[in-house]
């Protein structure tokens, strides 16, 4: 027998999923998930159950799991995730996991799986006002094309990342940049993206967003309009003119509703830009990184010459200030009628600080955005479309790794779930390129006999947390971040 059969001899297969790694005693297969150890494949992070006793952060790692303290396995408090789970692709089989457990008196089930995604996505909202690209750029991870730029929201920039396009619909390349970058986006490690004519960004969930190395500190608090409508009586008797300028709707406040209804007079302003209704201007100037989302730095460019005959006069007192407070000055008119810098009185300066109070904090959001196929539904129940039915009716109750989703309404299983919710390190990919994520859905057990499911495997917590599953029996607890009951 030559060495290289030997070798190849020697190592175990995991089938966990379709690139079927040969893995040799101590090793981890190509995704890290798997290990052969001591001549089994086992998960080498362990089952993660939450717990509502477990402090916030805090974490329960057991010696060995039939050392599990009795107290811990009560049904209410204790929720089996899919995280550490492992899989049964290719879902000829139930669920790695199928756990009954008691609800205010109910019994309920709990299918726990990790299931592999080759055509999921994440949805990143960054908010910021500076102007990141433009709709449907290139959103690019290491020069490869990731995703591109959705919409613009009214305080944030959204991205559309992933997808079968790029995950599997490119260059080998893509698809393993693109699967890397969302695997790190939902593990809520930082990425840098750069938009192909835009800005490099640095997002990371739950932190504020770097835009061509600026970190964001405030989100703005609405529209150059709205800004005018929220404030206008804090100026009102303290300085005759108001600009709020903003790529969106720059506001001018003695034209605008708000001042109107305090009887404002009127001041010979005259703005650049397109006129939607009264004090409400679109277009001012182009969208960029400078004052209130445009390309500007110095307001002063979006006014038109002030007429004399409308009520301007020399010495009137101006205050122009950006959505978030953060650029602000303050001008009077002199004999020509051109507005002069001078410095902010006193008086203005609690408005101007009123408004970079009211603005939240500016931070990144990462949405993993997924469709539960229909393999994997099998491993759910012998009847798939009936699982459908039962979530869409609400009857089956959707987590990831615990987490509360957004389900989609229309067919299938698409949901959505905010990434920051579910336990540190809940995703895995694996190189075919795919991502692996925590799934559970719970039932009450009568329904889920009704509708197919596999009754026959279904286990007790206590039992889990003593002999474990088929990848191994290493099991951890770490508080329960849901904001629902499973
Ligand atoms: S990539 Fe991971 S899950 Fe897939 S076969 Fe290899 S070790 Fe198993």
């Amino acid at each position: 027998m030559t060495e290289k059969r030997r070798q190849t001899e020697e190592k175990i297969r995991c089938d966990a999923c379709p690139v079927m790694c040969y893995i040799a005693e101590g090793k981890v297969g190509a995704c890290d998930r798997y290990a052969n150890e001591n001549g089994r494949i086992v998960r080498c992070d362990p089952l993660t159950i939450l717990h509502r006793r477990v402090e916030q952060g805090g974490e329960i790692r057991p010696f060995m799991a039939t050392e599990w303290d009795g107290q811990m396995v009560g049904g209410d408090d204790v929720f089996v995730s899919g995280v550490g789970s492992g899989t049964t692709y290719p879902d000829y089989k139930p669920a790695p996991f199928i756990v009954s457990r008691e609800v205010e008196g109910a019994d309920f089930i709990t299918v726990v799986t990790e299931a592999i995604f080759s055509y999921c996505g994440v949805k990143v909202k960054i908010d910021t006002d500076r102007h990141l690209g433009h709709e449907a750029a290139t959103v690019r991870a290491e020069g490869e094309a990731i995703g591109h730029v959705t919409t613009s929201e009214y305080g944030s920039q959204m991205l559309s990342l992933g997808g079968v396009e790029h995950l599997t619909g490119g260059s080998k390349a893509e698809g393993r940049v693109t699967c890397d970058a969302l695997l790190k986006l939902c593990n809520r490690e930082a990425v840098e993206l750069t938009i192909d004519g835009g800005a490099t960004v640095e997002v990371q969930a739950g932190q504020p967003p770097v835009v061509d190395g600026h970190r964001e500190e405030r989100m703005r608090v609405g529209c150059g309009s709205a800004t005018i409508g929220m404030f206008a009586s804090q100026w009102h008797g303290l300085v005759d003119e108001v600009v709020v300028v903003d790529d969106h709707i720059t506001g001018v406040v003695s034209e605008h509703q708000a001042g109107k209804v305090l009887d404002w007079p009127d001041t010979g302003i005259r703005i650049k830009g397109r006129r939607s209704t009264p004090g409400r201007y679109f277009q001012v100037a182009q969208p960029g990184r400078g004052w209130g989302g445009t390309d500007i730095e110095d307001p002063l460019t979006i006014l038109n010459p002030w007429l004399a005959k409308k009520g301007a006069r020399p010495g009137l007192t101006m205050l122009m200030v950006s959505t978030t407070g953060e650029q602000y000055g303050y001008y009077v008119l002199d004999d020509n009628l051109e507005p002069q810098p001078a410095p902010l009185p006193d008086t203005l300066k609690p408005s101007v600080d009123l408004i970079a109070e009211n603005c939240e904090p500016a931070l990144c959001t990462v949405m993993f955005q997924a469709g539960a196929g229909g393999s994997l539904r099998s491993g759910v129940t012998k009847n798939p479309v009936q699982l459908t039915r039962s979530v869409q009716a609400l009857k089956t109750h959707v987590t990831c790794g615990g987490a509360p989703v957004f389900v989609w309404p229309g067919g299938g299983i698409t949901l959505m779930v905010d990434v920051t919710k579910m336990p540190d390190g809940s995703f895995g990919h694996v190189p075919t390129p795919a991502l692996v994520a925590p799934l559970e859905f719970t039932l009450e057990r009568e329904h889920y006999r009704a509708l197919g499911g596999h009754d026959a495997q279904v286990r007790s917590v206590a039992d889990v947390l003593a002999t474990g599953g088929e990848y191994g029996g290493a099991v951890r607890a770490v508080s329960d971040t849901r904001r629902g009951k499973g």
